[in-house]
């Protein structure tokens, strides 16, 4: 894996090839969880935010720029940043909308945000570590490149069906089946 392609231009497509693995492989795990669950606002809200918060540990990359001396997948790709970004995204929310179920949904979309991140990260070539500060254990499954096109893309698509489907379950769409399976 390269972390830093030539030329910006590249570097720009090669993290949006980033984002759109990591928020397929969000949409597709979370959108699977949530099938399991009854339909509420409130999963929509988590899968949505969870989703636009996939990316949150890459900022690391963003904060290169200012300094070389912080390095890619360093404490921004951990379980306790994953902690972290859940108490403060969900303080910000309970702030904003003065409701406590705010806070729930801010910390569990933040945290899980970060957290499918990190499973994501794992399957790839440059090694991380996700008990940091407790273990400075590395991981890498190293069973593709983070960068690969195939695999990031093959994940939005299946993201993508995984949230069609269940915003049809969610509706009721296909709860037309239901009495096929029922006794008479
Ligand atoms: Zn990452």
């Amino acid at each position: 894996m390269r972390p830093f392609p030539r030329g910006l231009g590249n570097r720009g497509r090669v993290e949006a090839t980033y984002y759109k693995g990591h928020a397929g492989l969000t949409l597709l795990l979370t959108s699977l969880t949530l099938m399991a669950l009854p339909p509420s606002d409130s999963a929509l809200q988590v899968l949505i935010l969870s989703t636009a918060l996939s990316t949150l540990p890459d900022i690391d990359l963003e904060l290169r720029r200012l300094s070389r001396h912080l390095h890619h997948r360093g404490p921004t790709h951990s379980i306790l940043f994953a902690l972290m970004a859940g108490l403060i995204f969900g303080y910000l929310l309970q702030y904003t909308y003065g409701e406590a179920r705010w806070f729930l949904i801010g910390f569990i979309s933040a945290t899980w945000g970060v957290l499918s991140h990190l499973l994501g990260d794992m399957l790839t070539y440059h090694p991380f570590k996700p008990l940091w500060p407790l273990s400075q254990r590395e991981v890498a499954l190293k069973l593709c490149s983070a960068d690969n096109r195939l695999v990031n893309e093959g994940l939005l698509i299946l993201g993508g069906l995984a949230l069609t489907f269940y915003l049809f379950k969610a509706s009721g769409a296909i709860a037309l089946t239901a009495p096929i399976v029922q006794p008479l």
